[in-house]
């Protein structure tokens, strides 16, 4: 029998029949006049999505790492100072990126499981007077704790000394399941991408631009070809691509845009607060930690989660896989062995999420977890169940 389950990993993550079939099409000529009528609409949508009026949609065949190195490559030049932190995985990927690139990086080490140190960029801001700093990188959802940062307060600690360092900011694992605000937190580049809350298979990264960071094409020296803004502007002007398009993604897109304003953003995002508010009932019912240190952190996509110690998350998430067919997410770098992480984005219900959190706890009771069988499941469960008035229907 073929494994039927939903995943509950962080991204990709379950893709809706609906999108699945919207991608399932013959090839078709891209630079047929039906296509090129396609692509417009589908970056228009997705500006809302980014909660951006000013911003400039752009997408390459690429995953979420592709447009990171888009943002960087067009707007700096190389020996050009970043200010970032490091607390989590994808933190520490970006800085290597802008590192093997000739950044110079100028790093605040945090503690993983705390989120983007505002008062500490602002400080380091304020320190900057010569204004060497061009850009300040921040992970919106860091996928590997759970931790969701405010970029608002980002924003605040850049004008608070009017520091003119543009804002990138990464929201691989929040964009369509958590509310972003692209021209009010006064972001420059947000990156994206196709396979977690667009629900889509991988292979597109999504960009909003601002008109600041356009700009500063002119003067950005690092090379750049596949990822280059410019090129891909002027093809999109006219509804072509540079180079071939991904055109089952485009379709998909444009369908995952339907979808997502059929539901409406709001329910999109209270939705998936309420899953991830389930999962962590369940987590306090087992008596277990979040990796997340505090509740103005706690992501509403992912849930980064302590093992007791003497126990090692892998042969959980091993185990969940090999005795029931369940994946969940591995810790990753500094969490690895130490925690696992529960994935409740995209297309996913009240009822599909108890069944994950039923699974994780017939694993955990299988290897002598100290947790109550059904705990977990029935702290959910008195949670889903209070001030449900319809029901909620699968994708
Ligand atoms: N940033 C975050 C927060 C992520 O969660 C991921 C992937 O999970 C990435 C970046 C990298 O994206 P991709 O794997 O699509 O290249």
């Amino acid at each position: 029998m073929s494994n039927q389950n939903p995943v509950f990993i962080p991204g990709p993550t379950n893709i809706p029949d609906r999108l699945r079939l919207a991608m399932q099409v013959q090839t078709q000529d891209h630079r047929a006049p039906d296509f090129v009528n396609t692509l417009a609409p589908v970056l228009e949508g997705t500006k809302k999505v980014f909660g951006s009026a000013s911003g400039q949609i752009i997408t390459f065949p690429a995953s979420g790492t592709g447009g990171w190195e888009a943002a960087v490559t067009n707007t700096l030049s190389p020996g050009d100072t970043v200010l970032v932190a490091r607390y989590g995985m994808f933190s520490h990927r970006w800085i290597d990126l802008c590192q093997r690139h000739g950044l110079d990086v100028r790093i605040i080490e945090c503690a993983w499981g705390s989120g983007a140190p505002a008062d500490q960029f602002a400080k380091a801001l304020a320190a900057d007077t010569a204004h060497q700093i061009r850009a300040v990188l921040v992970t919106h959802n860091e996928t590997a704790t759970g931790v969701r940062s405010d970029i608002s307060a980002v924003r605040k600690a850049m004008d608070a000394s009017d520091h003119p360092a543009m804002l990138f900011v990464d929201c691989v694992s929040s964009l369509a399941s958590m509310p972003f605000a692209f021209d009010d937190w006064g972001v420059d580049i947000a990156v994206s991408g196709s396979q977690k809350g667009f629900m889509l298979a991988t292979g597109m990264a999504i960009l909003c631009v601002s008109p600041k960071a356009l700009a500063a094409i002119e003067t950005a020296k690092l090379p750049r070809t596949f990822f280059d803004f410019k090129d891909m502007m002027n093809a999109n002007a006219s509804g072509g691509f540079p180079y071939t398009p991904p055109l089952q993604l485009i379709y998909g897109m444009r369908e995952s845009l339907n979808m997502l304003f059929e539901e409406g953003l709001d329910n999109v995002y209270a939705r998936h607060t309420r899953l991830a508010e389930g999962v962590r009932k369940a987590t306090a019912a087992w008596g277990l930690d979040l990796v997340a240190q505090s509740p103005e952190l706690y992501s509403d996509t992912v849930s980064a989660i302590y093992v007791p110690e003497g126990f090692d998350s892998n042969a959980l998430t091993d185990h969940a896989f090999n005795a029931y067919g369940v994946s969940f997410g591995v810790g990753l770098g500094e969490m690895n062995g130490k925690a696992f992480r529960i994935g409740h984005l995209g297309s996913l219900t009240d009822v599909m999420v108890l069944s994950g959190l039923a699974t994780i706890e017939m694993a955990m009771a299988d290897l002598n977890y100290p947790i109550d069988l059904g705990s977990g499941v029935s702290a959910a469960q008195e949670y889903f169940r209070s001030g449900r008035t319809t029901p909620m229907k699968t994708a």
